[in-house]
């Protein structure tokens, strides 16, 4: 398929940008430019906040039950359109074409289960202390919403803004991944064929801290929602903050995994091992610190590696590959550079620790035991396919170091014992906890983090939470 250049979506038109400039798409498989993306202006931000206040003002007033199945018509959309799009995660990012398609498919799986949602935004009747007295909480969209989304699930992280948005009547612009822009524009064209009024959509790109400021202060939006770096998100929250917007924080991550001594090491391998090499390891969830009690540590290696032997690393579009590129050569000198700390502070190599040839950002998959704590892999978020490995002895150690850290977004453990389970349940600093599990992220789920991992969340009722002001209103009747 050729890849297309992505232009602009402004009040319901595809444009280019009001000074015609734009930015190359490099395919991190082959490093070959393979399209460009416009790049707006202030001007065109200008228009597209226009868009989303006459946007907003028509979809809030459209029925709950007609918004509902709009969205459904855009999910149908993007079920005929799955391997197009697909393809097109796969040729700007770099994932395997398998992966690609389960992106798309858990993004139909959120537009589906918000446009049920969107039916039940229900308010309450609330029993007041005086007979002749009405009270009742009433719910209403909040607004033209602002979304900043990251290039490492290019569809799924708009589709999870996106869908709560609309379910709840509100308008959104967003800004969508300069280097991953063209299957973000295909998952918005479904919406637009399903018949969504223009200007409740708008997509941009551009320069991320130029767009973010001018959108975050700019008095037509009334929320933001971001999902990145936690040093990015505490520079828009504190602008947040500036402008008194509502606001979704969705950082980064450093997920502990808690192999105990009474786990079945099988089961925590290949949960956690496909959870950890899962696109590159470029993911917020993604297990980064496997604790492994003392005596389960020889088995726990020699299944890890054998789990390793049978990765394939490559172009994600070959059907044999189950290890894609990282997206872009950031990652690339980032992994370079946490596996020498690593090893200059006392951790073993067991496999992997290099780049993959010469073309593409490929990197081995790379297994280290001992690592220090002090060891940059186990402080900053890796976001890459190392996983590193640090022994336990008592099951409060663990925990210990599991909450040591400011992020506080996924965590995993595998026990055979509910005394454990219940324990970590009630003590680990995380929004999100694995037990026993690959880690499943069901719409239906609350989805989002604590501490430095940020704050709200992306998936269950809480997500439509986000999108709605409640009123309360008291009537009196006598
Ligand atoms: P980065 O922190 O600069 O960018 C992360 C994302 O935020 C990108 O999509 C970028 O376009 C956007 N961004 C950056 N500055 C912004 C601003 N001022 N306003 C609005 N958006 C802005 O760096 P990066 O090299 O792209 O990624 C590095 C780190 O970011 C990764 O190591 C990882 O920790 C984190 N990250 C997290 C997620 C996630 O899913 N939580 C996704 C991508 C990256």
């Amino acid at each position: 398929m050729n890849y297309p250049n992505t232009q602009l979506l402004i009040n319901g038109k595809w444009r280019d940008s009001g000074d015609g400039q734009s930015i190359p798409i490099v395919n991190p498989s082959t490093g070959l430019e393979i399209g460009r993306v416009s790049c707006a202006t202030k001007s065109d931000l200008d228009e597209a906040l226009s868009a989303a206040q006459i946007g907003f003002d028509i979809w809030r007033k459209i029925p709950a039950i007609e918004r509902s199945r709009l969205m459904e018509l855009a999910s149908k959309n993007l079920r005929e359109r799955l391997e197009d799009i697909a393809m097109l995660i796969t040729l700007e990012q770099g994932k395997p074409l398998a992966e690609a398609r389960g992106e798309v498919m858990m993004a139909i799986e959120v537009i589906d289960w918000f446009a049920g949602e969107a039916r039940r935004v229900y308010g309450r009747v609330i029993p007041a202390r005086n007979l002749c007295i009405d009270q009742r909480a009433l719910k209403f969209p909040v607004g033209p919403v602002a979304a900043f989304t990251p290039w490492n699930f290019p569809v799924n992280q708009i589709a999870r803004k996106l869908a709560a948005a609309l379910s709840c009547g509100c308008s959104i612009i967003i800004k969508a991944p300069e280097e991953t822009p063209a299957s973000p524009a295909a998952l918005i064209q479904a919406f637009i064929d399903a018949g969504i009024p223009n200007g409740v959509v708008g997509l941009v790109y551009g320069n991320p801290a130029e767009i973010s400021e001018y959108l975050i202060a700019h008095p037509i939006i009334r929320k933001i929602t971001f999902t990145g770096s936690t040093p990015v998100g505490k520079q828009l929250a504190s602008l947040a903050g500036k402008y008194m917007k509502r606001c979704t924080m969705e950082l980064g991550g450093h997920a502990p995994v808690i192999v105990a001594d009474d786990a079945d090491i099988k089961l925590a391998v290949k949960s956690a091992g496909a959870a950890k090499f899962r696109n590159a390891g470029q993911v917020c969830i993604s297990p980064t610190r496997f604790l492994v009690h003392d005596s389960r540590k020889d088995e726990f290696i020699k299944e890890t590696l054998s789990y390793i032997e049978n990765l394939r690393v490559g172009n994600g579009l070959d059907d044999q590959v189950n290890m894609g590129p990282l997206a872009n050569g950031r990652r690339l000198n980032a992994m370079a550079e946490l596996t020498s700390d690593a090893l200059k502070k006392g951790a073993n190599i067991i496999t992997g620790g290099k780049k993959i040839g010469d073309i593409g950002n490929f990197f081995q998959p790379t297994l280290l035991d001992n690592v220090s704590l002090d060891a940059k892999l186990f402080n900053e978020e890796p976001f890459g396919p190392i996983l590193g490995i640090k022994t336990f002895k008592h099951i409060d150690e663990a925990i210990n170091e599991a909450n040591r850290l400011d992020f506080g977004l996924a965590g995993y453990a595998f026990t055979s014992s509910i005394k454990n389970s219940h324990k970590l349940s009630q003590e680990l600093e995380v929004g999100m906890l694995w037990i026993n599990q690959q880690a499943t992220a069901w719409p239906e789920m609350p989805f989002g983090g604590i501490k430095d991992s940020g704050y709200g969340s992306e998936g269950g009722y809480e997500a439509m939470e986000a999108y709605l002001n409640t009123k309360s209103v008291s009537i009196f009747a006598g």
